[in-house]
């Protein structure tokens, strides 16, 4: 399955808050760095199917301010 994109929320320091593309609520990833896309595994993976949880989604945020 093709991988959505998550809508990012918010970032401060090195955590980003994003729109979970499939439970609709909000999810906390650490980051490696801003500017960047990352890929992650739904925070609510456990009750989400096997596919979707391989899938997970891509989120992008903006570089340093
Ligand atoms: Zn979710």
């Amino acid at each position: 399955m093709t991988i959505p994109t998550a809508e990012v929320v918010s970032v401060r320091n090195r955590h980003a808050v994003v729109l979970c593309p499939y439970c609709n609520q909000r999810h906390r990833h650490a980051i490696e760095r801003r500017g960047t896309t990352e890929h992650r595994a739904p925070a609510c993976g456990l009750v989400r199917s096997s596919a979707q949880r391989v899938a997970g989604y891509r989120f992008t945020t903006e570089g340093e301010p």
